[in-house]
């Protein structure tokens, strides 16, 4: 039995902007390019990892609307936990969809977010969370609400998972990151920061951002946006915060993978739907 947790992956699930990539009826070089990595379902991830009693363990980031299609295409077989940033649609649509892992594993899921958004997720989802007033005792999702509070770590598995504030514009959103309890690197992924929906980090974000070997940070595209980092922000700020690796997700159609993939500084690289870390 291992006393550490090992075989740490995280796989970006989806890597575009909340309409995705093609858009609807776009026809511009991203939207009709050949190239798999110009087709971005929504923004999510898969962490899985072995724990320390040698159990195979996955965590879910987000739960886009595309989620179906994302666990079919990445076998995503059971979920231990979720881990939400923010309750805009396109990280949270999915979470209906969940409701086929509680069956696969007889058990309900532990969903860990801020008490705003817990309470913007059970006003969206209130056939889940309040079950018990819907019309038909129907087939629903069964999940256990866990209000975080930023800068306070939780731990499950084997790994420390600590919520911190990130800017998305105007809103307050979480930024996860997540480290084995050990200390260990978890096979080169670990300590992970994933900080998507982000255009500015407060001051008190940094100490949570410092030694990291894996960066998952937010790329809208070229032209500025008031909630989302441009090209240039991100670069400079994964350049400032200096991981191992960082890969950038969330991105627009403005963003053709080939294009702007190889003028990325060292250590820097654009997310693609399907990607694992470390590759
Ligand atoms: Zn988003
Ligand atoms: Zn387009
Ligand atoms: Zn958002």
């Amino acid at each position: 039995m291992s006393e550490r947790v090992t075989a740490a992956r995280l796989e970006l699930l989806g890597t575009g902007t909340s309409s995705g990539v093609p858009v609807i009826a776009c026809d511009c070089a991203t939207c009709v390019s050949d190239d798999p990595r110009d087709r971005r379902l929504r923004t999510s991830a898969a962490l899985r990892f072995t724990d320390p009693q040698g159990q195979e363990r996955i965590w879910l980031i987000d739960v886009s609307p595309d989620h179906r299609e994302q666990a079919l295409r990445s076998k995503i077989a059971r979920c231990d936990a979720i881990l939400i940033t923010h309750a805009h649609m396109d990280h949270i649509a999915g979470l209906d969809e969940v409701r086929r892992y509680n069956v696969l594993m007889r058990a309900p899921i532990e969903v860990f977010t801020d008490a705003q958004t817990m309470t913007d997720v059970e006003r969206v989802f209130r056939y889940i969370f309040r079950r018990h007033t819907n019309a038909n005792d129907s087939f629903v999702a069964d999940l256990i609400p866990h209000r975080v509070i930023p800068g306070v770590a939780v731990e499950r598995h084997g790994l420390r998972m600590r919520p911190f504030t990130m800017l998305h514009g105007r809103l307050p959103v979480l930024a996860w990151r997540i480290e084995a309890v050990d200390g260990g690197d978890g096979g080169g992924l670990l300590p992970l920061a994933y900080c998507t929906d982000v255009s500015a980090v407060p001051p008190e974000a940094f100490q949570w951002l410092g030694g990291l070997q894996t960066l998952v940070l937010d790329m809208l595209r070229f032209r500025a946006h008031p909630t989302h980092f441009t090209v240039d922000e991100a670069v400079s700020i994964a350049g400032q915060l200096a991981a191992k690796r960082t890969v950038f997700v969330h991105m627009t159609h403005d963003i053709r993978h080939a294009e702007l993939d190889p003028r990325l500084p060292m250590g820097m690289a654009l997310g693609f739907d399907g990607l694992q870390l470390p590759a």
